[in-house]
């Protein structure tokens, strides 16, 4: 593909400030349907979906702040990553003191604005590069949002073709990003074409596309849709697909699928830059896909992983940071995938069959009490009960781990040895989450050939 098809469906989307609910996905689903016929799927408020709960719809119209002069210095209007997306609406008059709380920016990187979010904090603020942060005067500021938060819906996107079998593939991307390019926007782009490509061809299996809001969509459509993951053969999350980076390919779960060596063939025979890495519980919804009772043959594949780029959730993952280019390449090599795996359909049914594994007796085995996607653990207050010295990072993502492999296979050794994290603060958590209810520890017989 050499036409700009990719990246102009992406400069179209730029421009909307999306959430993870709200008008800007439908909006954004609304375009999409202009290349597929997509099922809009609306979830009210409320509805519970596995541990987690539908959020209020958050919609905004204007946000700015004005100076003591009546300057308009931080405006909504100019960059959508000025305001703290999930926002609550505030019309007041504050002093420098008063708003600096509410203020966002990245002082190693003081011409960007970074981009916020708080979905599960009612709060309001505004994102500014430190620059402009740094040159705020004393002096009185009026602030305006213009926003609501309120009962209303969660928006996803959708669309299945029915191919010759039940079995099915699943390609997930995520919609909740407002004005960034490579994160959110390559993907919603490269899946669209992807699907209308495949609409145009007959298919041995059946294809089904998502276009979630990151985390709560995945878990919203999983709970919803629970009997339907078991067609499920083949998976990708795909997302972070413009930069110029080598692909990276974050293997499944189960660690050896099909779709686990047919991208390997596919990265290696066209012979461009690629690292594989194991799969890790954080990251993008391959953590829900995966988690320990759906473990979903998917894995996720994108270029620069998340976080290790300088542009990551900044204003400068724009329209200049990705090209039409890199976009057709990431096209390219989805492409090829669907067509190994299409062709290896046709030639044969050879799923490898995960191999029983045997417990050791010595060693101390948990079950995550909600094993279908992750548990809520900011409405437990986990993050903070486990927060306050400086190790907190490695303290959360032993916690991911734990509940991500605590299925009566991973005894707590092996998690402290899969994640890198030392073993007395894996046992540490681990203690935590059994406190809180969300493990119990089991019996080695009950377990012994899993
Ligand atoms: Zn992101």
């Amino acid at each position: 593909m050499n036409d700009k098809k990719i990246y102009h469906l992406v400069k179209r989307l730029y421009p909307i400030c999306r959430s993870i609910t709200g008008n800007g996905v439908r909006q954004t689903l609304q375009i999409l349907s202009e290349y597929i016929p997509l099922s809009v799927h609306e979830v009210p408020t409320g509805t519970t979906v596995f541990d987690w709960t539908v959020p209020k719809e958050w919609n905004i119209k204007v946000a700015w702040i004005k100076d003591s002069h009546g300057n308009t210095i931080v405006d909504f209007n100019n960059h959508n990553l000025h305001v703290l997306n999930y926002s609550t609406p505030i019309h007041h008059k504050m002093t420098l003191e008063e708003l600096q709380p509410h203020l966002f920016s990245l002082p190693d990187q003081p011409d960007l604005i970074p981009y916020r979010t708080s979905y599960y904090q009612e709060n309001w603020g505004f994102c500014l590069s430190h620059h402009q942060l740094e040159n705020l005067d004393e002096g009185v500021y009026e602030v305006f949002i213009d926003s609501t938060l309120n009962d209303g819906y969660l928006t996803y996107g959708e669309y299945f073709i029915k191919g010759k079998s039940e079995d099915e593939m699943l390609i997930s991307t995520h919609i909740c990003h407002p004005s960034l390019a490579n994160d959110n926007l390559s993907g919603i782009s490269i899946v669209t074409h992807l699907a209308k490509h495949l609409s145009e061809q007959k298919n041995h299996y059946s294809y089904r596309f998502l276009f979630v809001p990151g985390t709560i969509g995945a878990i919203t459509w999983l709970a919803l849709n629970e009997p339907k993951t078991k067609n499920i053969k083949h998976g990708l999350v795909a997302a972070l697909l413009g930069d110029n980076g080598a692909f990276t390919y974050k293997k499944s779960r189960q660690g050896n699928t099909e779709i686990d060596q047919t991208v390997e063939s596919i990265l290696s025979e066209m012979e461009i830059e690629h690292k594989i890495i194991n799969f890790y519980p954080y990251g993008y919804d391959e953590r829900q896909f995966c988690s320990p009772a759906f473990n979903l043959p998917l894995g996720n594949l994108g270029r620069t992983p998340y976080g290790q780029f300088p542009e990551y959730h900044t204003s400068a993952d724009n329209l200049e940071f990705i090209n039409a280019t890199n976009l057709n390449q990431s096209y390219e090599v989805y492409q090829k995938i669907i067509e190994r795996l299409e062709y290896n359909y046709q030639h044969s049914h050879n799923y490898p069959t995960p191999q029983p594994s045997f417990c050791d007796s010595n060693e101390v085995y948990y079950i995550n009490l909600f094993p279908k996607c992750e548990p809520q653990l900011g409405k437990r207050g986990l993050y903070s009960a486990i927060g306050g010295n400086n190790d907190q990072r490695n303290r959360q993502m032993a916690m991911l781990w734990i509940l991500n492999y605590s299925d009566g296979e991973h005894h707590l050794n092996q998690i402290a040895q899969m994640s890198n994290i030392d073993p007395q603060t894996i046992y540490d958590i681990a203690t935590i989450l059994e406190k809180e209810q969300l493990l119990e520890k089991v019996s080695i017989h009950k377990n012994t050939l899993v």
